[in-house]
């Protein structure tokens, strides 16, 4: 059999569960604060990301999926959300519309590289990204936004907000010119990226994963030492709401996130319940971007989330999840029986109860190893007795009492018994 490839996964029905309720966290969250949902293709033409992620940046000089298509045109599987997103805000006119816009994604990204735990080729994003506001209330609105959505999944208590600020292009200019000083001398000590990095963007060198540079990357000097007027304004200014609102968080000088788009504020929730891969949700704004892109300037702000790590981290922390399994299997005894079952069933399922029935010609016995199996709260069986009586005998499959309960009144009994065991 061909097999799945490498870095990709498969969500099975039993995970599902899991999923939904991120997925569901996401929008339920984004939602309060405005955002609605955005949704872009899945390939863009490759200049886009070249452009809006950068040339120097991990993703465009190794991480893409990029082909050619049959007309020739060379096209990218998205390794990240926010280019496709400012890319459709411009080419529908809605830098001209009601601004700030606030929009939100749930999304498959594909980056060609190494999978480990919490690093696939194909793996799943939350972002949220707000459009035309300046102001660090927008940068706070993003992390409570992000906050609320971690702690909505149980999981606020075992995640860290890193904060930093990486300035505008003109402080991060001389910041450079520091940086490039500090490293010179341990240049030949360094991976051959860094050395690329130290040429293109020396501040990328201190996102370096590499343990060799990492120990360099330690006595470097600090952005926050370098920030022009402006700049330290608006990260103070950002700290100041961010106590208010009574967000923790730490100011760490080495985070500048993987993405060449960044400026001002760049911030992380990382965990330390996961192992390498450890950051879980990171963003900042970007208010050069759409600059970058060749369009009208508008500052932006926002963020993205691995669902992966998210999710390894709720499994690592053993959140509870609530799932709903069968309220009621309907198990019929002969072929006559059988075929009410599945006519009761379908009523059943008008009355919004989960409802199944044998599928299988199954033995009485066979049927109810299956509807344990599904977790069904009940099973109601059918027989010929019970079909000439307009009757089933309902099981209670938590304990070993059982009933007699007309067809007709068998929606109304089930939700009555299922309602008073969630009271309990
Ligand atoms: P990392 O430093 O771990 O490579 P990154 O800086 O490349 O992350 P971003 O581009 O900021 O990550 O993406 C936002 C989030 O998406 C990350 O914090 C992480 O949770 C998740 N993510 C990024 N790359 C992968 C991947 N290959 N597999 C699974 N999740 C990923
Ligand atoms: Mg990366």
């Amino acid at each position: 059999m061909i097999q799945i490839p490498k870095g990709t996964k498969d969500m099975l029905p039993s995970e599902a569960c899991l999923w939904h309720t991120v997925e569901n966290a996401a929008r339920e969250t984004a939602e309060l604060y405005g955002f609605k949902e955005i949704r872009t293709p899945t390939f863009e033409h490759t200049e886009l990301f070249a452009r809006g992620v950068g040339d120097a940046s991990d993703i465009v000089t190794k991480e893409m999926y990029t082909f050619l298509d049959k007309g020739g045109r060379s096209v990218t599987l998205r390794p990240e959300g926010t280019a496709g997103v400012a890319r459709a805000f411009v080419e529908n006119g809605l830098q001209g519309g009601a601004l700030p816009f606030k929009a939100y994604y749930l999304i498959s990204a594909f980056r060609y590289e190494r999978p480990q735990a919490g690093r696939l080729r194909e793996f799943h994003q939350f972002g949220a990204e707000l459009y035309g506001a300046a102001s660090p209330a927008a940068d706070a609105e993003a992390i409570l936004l992000a906050s609320r959505f971690l702690n909505e999944l149980q999981i606020g208590d075992r995640v860290e907000l890193r904060l930093n600020s990486i300035g505008c292009k003109t402080c991060r200019a001389r910041y450079g010119e520091a940086l490039r000083a500090y490293f010179k001398p341990h240049l030949s000590e360094m991976c051959e990226d860094c050395r690329t990095r130290y040429e293109k963007n020396p501040l990328r060198i201190l996102d370096c994963k590499n343990e060799g540079c990492k120990r360099f990357t330690e006595g470097a000097p600090r952005m926050l030492d370098y920030l022009c007027d402006d700049c330290r304004a608006h990260f103070e200014t950002l700290k100041g709401i961010l106590d208010g609102a009574g967000v923790a968080y730490t100011v760490d000088p080495r985070i500048v996130r993987g993405l060449d788009y960044y400026s001002r504020t760049v911030f992380e929730f990382t965990t330390d319940l996961i192992g390498a891969q450890s950051t879980v949700l990171g963003g900042g704004r970007y208010d050069t971007l759409l600059e970058q892109m060749d369009a009208k300037p508008t500052p932006a702000v926002g963020f993205a989330a691995g669902l992966e790590r998210l999710i390894l981290v709720m499994d690592a922390k053993g959140v509870p999840l609530a799932e709903r399994t069968s309220d009621v299997y309907l198990a019929g005894l002969d072929a006559a029986s059988r075929g009410r079952a599945l006519l009761l069933a379908e009523q059943l399922r008008g009355e919004g109860l989960i409802a199944e029935c044998d599928l299988m010609d199954r033995s009485l016995k066979a049927q109810f190893k299956y509807a344990d199996k599904l977790g069904a709260a009940f099973v109601a069986v059918i027989g010929e007795s019970e079909l000439e009586e307009g009757a089933a005998e309902v099981r209670d499959m938590s304990g070993s009492s059982s009933e007699r309960v007309k067809f007709e009144a068998l929606a109304q009994y089930i939700k009555g018994r299922l309602g008073r065991r969630e009271e309990k």
